[in-house]
């Protein structure tokens, strides 16, 4: 650490051995562009991982199922004023069956994601739960966006141990521009219904978007571990032609993987997925997430023809389901990389494992 900047040194230390950090002392370490810091800094959040999580990672199946959505989020190309968008819904079986193909390849979660579709109703989403639970042995983490109490509740008790809910913002002004209709204090207020209904709680946030500066970054961490989420969902921002943010330029690869890093020094047991929207930026971002703090990474099981149109952002679609997408890939991919694949469900700190 000999070219680092002793007051630079002195924060890197502190974070490593005390997973605390002032806002300031995150914007210091997120604002680093040499190489030695950057070295550094990857160095320390590898170590905390490894020290902390082992050298699994958790593969989770994530099958995206609706791509209808009622909100208008700038960023994401499911938002309802985009006409262009080519829009699907499975029917519960049909996600059940993708689930159990999951299964059999060798996935122990499954997470179900949509936009926010008022379509499906409690009572399908808990039927569908009850059956992935009982019949297929898996974990399962929903990610459908802002609901009721009431509907978390119903989906905890049948049976949904994870469910993740991005912040994606800290900044209040730049969320509820962001998210029309929609309030930070409303999205942070689902946080902590989620823990008091017993779910494994996800947090996380975009970065890179416009408007977005380090302090704001910084609070976002903050975030995280103020409300000591178990999984933290942490991506690059990536302009859709068809939103409102279009010409916007894209998150930068290199300072997402530093604030993956700072996260994993601030939350050493956080379950930190390498996230898709990483790859989609730069061709090896997963496996450099993995060598900086992420400990998981969710492939994409949903079957064709619905993947090609769950189009959040472009090229997301184009992974297609075989090769970075399948479970043998990354068995040998992570054996590359001198990792495995975690075993079992991989519940998150409080929960066992
Ligand atoms: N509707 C649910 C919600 O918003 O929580 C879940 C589905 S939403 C498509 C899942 C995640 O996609 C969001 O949390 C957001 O961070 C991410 N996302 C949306 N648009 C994006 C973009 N343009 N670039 C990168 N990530 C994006
Ligand atoms: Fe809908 Fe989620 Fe996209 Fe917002 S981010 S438009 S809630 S799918």
């Amino acid at each position: 650490m000999s070219a680092v900047r002793p007051e630079i040194a002195t924060v890197l230390n502190k974070a490593a051995s005390t997973h605390t950090l002032s806002k300031d002392e995150i914007v210091a370490l997120l604002g680093t562009e040499d190489e030695e810091t950057r070295s550094a800094l990857f160095r320390a959040a590898d170590e905390t991982r490894a020290r902390y999580l082992g050298d699994a990672v958790h593969l989770r199946a994530i099958i995206e199922f609706s791509s209808h959505c009622v909100r208008n989020c700038l960023y994401c190309g499911l938002r309802r004023d985009n006409r262009r968008l080519d829009r699907f819904r499975m029917r519960p079986g049909e996600i059940f069956e993708a689930a159990r193909r999951a299964r059999a390849e060798g996935y122990r979660t499954i997470v179900l994601q949509s936009g926010e579709d008022p379509h499906y109703e409690v009572d399908a989403l808990a039927g569908l739960i009850r059956r992935l639970k009982s019949e297929l042995d898996v974990a399962v983490t929903l990610s459908l966006g802002d609901m009721t109490r009431e509907t978390y509740r119903l989906l905890r008790a049948a049976g949904a141990d994870r469910y993740l809910l991005k912040h994606e913002t800290a900044d209040p002004a730049l969320f509820a521009r962001l998210r029309p209709g929609t309030m930070l204090s409303e999205r942070l207020k689902r946080l902590v219904w989620l823990r008091e209904a017993g779910y494994q709680v996800g947090g996380g946030n975009l970065v890179g978007l416009p408007g977005q500066s380090l302090g704001s970054l910084a609070a976002d961490l903050l975030v995280l571990k103020r409300y000591q989420v178990h999984m933290a969902g942490i991506g690059p921002f990536i302009p859709n032609p068809d939103t409102p943010l279009a010409g916007s330029p894209p998150g930068s690869p290199a300072l997402t993987l530093k604030v993956l890093a700072v996260t994993r020094l601030l939350l050493p047991r956080v379950h930190l997925p390498a996230t898709t929207a990483v790859s989609v930026l730069h061709p090896e971002g997963r496996q450099l997430a993995l060598r900086c703090g992420a400990n998981v990474v969710m492939p994409d099981l949903t079957p064709d023809p619905y993947c090609r149109h769950y189009d959040i952002y472009p090229g997301k679609a184009r992974l297609g389901s075989e090769g970075p997408n399948s479970f043998a890939w990354w068995e040998k991919e992570l054996a590359r990389l001198g990792r495995q694949v975690g075993k079992g469900r991989g519940h998150g700190w409080e929960a066992g494992r």
